[in-house]
């Protein structure tokens, strides 16, 4: 039995392949759970457990946490990897902060290093401040989100009302003079540290100054150098290399994200699939009846896409009419049964957006752990469920306008798609 040496825990299912897809890129093989694991259950030396604590109650968010650590660090991981969206969605409650000050606590360390940029995906932290592109956070898409809206864009002040111990901050001009003076600035500060980087070459900085850590806090992408940092000391083995499941031609999109691009993606997909639009209104009134059977009537291998995807003025009214939570769960519950009907009716490849609503379909689908397959976009990965379906589950603004055909396409053209 391989003793796990890198343990993370996401707060979502897509967060959790975002960094199972950078982990994977780095060239070591990563298992993908979805929730915590059995006792009993072997592991192997990267393990990503994924939660659905982003929104939850923080006491239940941490006990959650709790429960992975304990899983993890029973099966020897040394190092634990508090993954949280790189546009650091949280509430003014959490649950950033009182998880990771949970896993500070239980781990025995005072201090750890807050890092969400993903430069590759535009997420960048200069002076405190976290960018999306060339917007501050509060001013991006993000101010709108359905769960989590952001409306500030300074993580210190964010951070600070989350948690009990103290935030500190390691500037952008100490990022850039290197690994000493990073560390020699960690040296100098306990707590929260919320770490400033611009592009892939601060992160490495920041990675290699932080690889000892017992906790690091943060985006997929501070994750990414970390392999070839702890393979170059000595503390991993070569990867294995298993041949990826070849699952059926079958071809499904379920959409439940609003985000901006999601939205720009749902458009370009149904100029050539064909499309049914979700109404949380209607839901509420018609039930599934209507979509399920449209679904039943199309040929498993055409392009074709359900999607609850609207406008920030049409999620809004069905939230004022139904409630948040009702209008949510609403749609997520109806793309869940459809990718039962999907699975059911033999589709084998099923693309779903949106964070909450990968995290619904999962559960439907009672997957409980995944291979991590090919990227399709910056961590974005196809993952296998066994070898007869495989999903891909990508959150709010990932990937760009082509993206559900580009996923499909990945699949024929990698010859990763069984014949008929
Ligand atoms: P993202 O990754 O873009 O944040 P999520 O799936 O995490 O997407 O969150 C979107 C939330 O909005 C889900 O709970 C989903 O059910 C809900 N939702 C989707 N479409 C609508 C709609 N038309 N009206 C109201 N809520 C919606």
């Amino acid at each position: 039995m391989t003793t796990t040496f890198f343990g993370a825990i996401a707060d979502d299912f897509t967060g959790a392949t975002d960094l199972a897809a950078m982990l994977a890129r780095a060239g070591v093989p990563v298992t993908l759970r979805i929730g915590v694991p059995d006792k009993a259950e072997a592991s192997t030396a990267f393990e990503v457990i994924a939660l659905k604590i982003r929104t939850i109650p923080s006491d239940e968010a941490v006990a959650e946490a709790r429960a992975a650590l304990r899983w993890l660090t029973q099966k020897g991981a040394r190092r634990i990897f508090w993954k949280y969206c790189s546009t650091f969605d949280s509430t003014a409650r959490g649950n950033i902060g009182p998880v990771a000050d949970a896993l500070m606590s239980d781990l025995r360390t005072d201090q750890t290093v807050h890092c969400p940029a993903f430069p590759e995906n535009g997420r960048r932290v200069f002076m405190g401040n976290l960018f999306v592109g060339e917007q501050l956070l509060h001013e991006s898409p993000m101010k709108d989100h359905p769960l989590t809206p952001m409306r500030d864009a300074n993580l210190m002040r964010l951070l600070t009302p989350q948690v009990q111990r103290q935030v500190g901050h390691v500037a952008f001009p100490t990022v850039r003079a290197g690994v000493a003076p990073v560390r020699d600035a960690l040296s100098r500060v306990q707590g929260h540290i919320i770490v400033d980087s611009i592009e892939d070459a601060d992160l490495h900085v920041v990675a290699e100054a932080c690889q000892d850590m017992p906790l690091l806090c943060g985006g997929s992408a501070i994750a990414q150098p970390l392999p070839a940092l702890w393979r170059e000391t000595g503390v991993m083995s070569a990867p294995v290399d298993d041949p990826l499941p070849t699952p059926g031609p079958g071809r499904i999109v379920l959409s439940g994200s609003c985000s901006a691009m999601t939205r720009a993606q749902v458009g370009a997909y149904l100029k050539t699939a064909v499309g049914y639009r979700l109404d949380p209104l209607e839901l509420a009134q018609g039930g599934l009846k209507e979509v399920r059977a449209w679904l039943a009537a199309q040929d498993p291998n055409a392009d074709k896409i359900v999607f609850a995807t609207a406008e920030p003025k049409s999620v809004l009214a069905a939230q004022e009419a139904l409630g948040v939570a009702r209008a949510g769960a609403l749609v997520e519950d109806a793309l869940a049964q459809l990718a039962r009907d999907a699975v059911a009716q033999g589709i084998g490849q099923i693309v779903v957006a949106g964070g909450e609503t990968s995290g619904a379909v999962t559960r439907a689908l009672d997957v409980d752990r995944l291979r991590i397959g090919p990227e399709i976009a910056p961590g974005v990965p196809w993952c296998f469920a066994g070898n007869d379906v495989a999903v891909a589950l990508k959150s709010g603004n990932f990937g760009t306008e082509t993206f559900f055909a580009d996923a499909f396409e990945m699949l024929s053209a990698g010859g990763a798609v069984a014949a008929q």
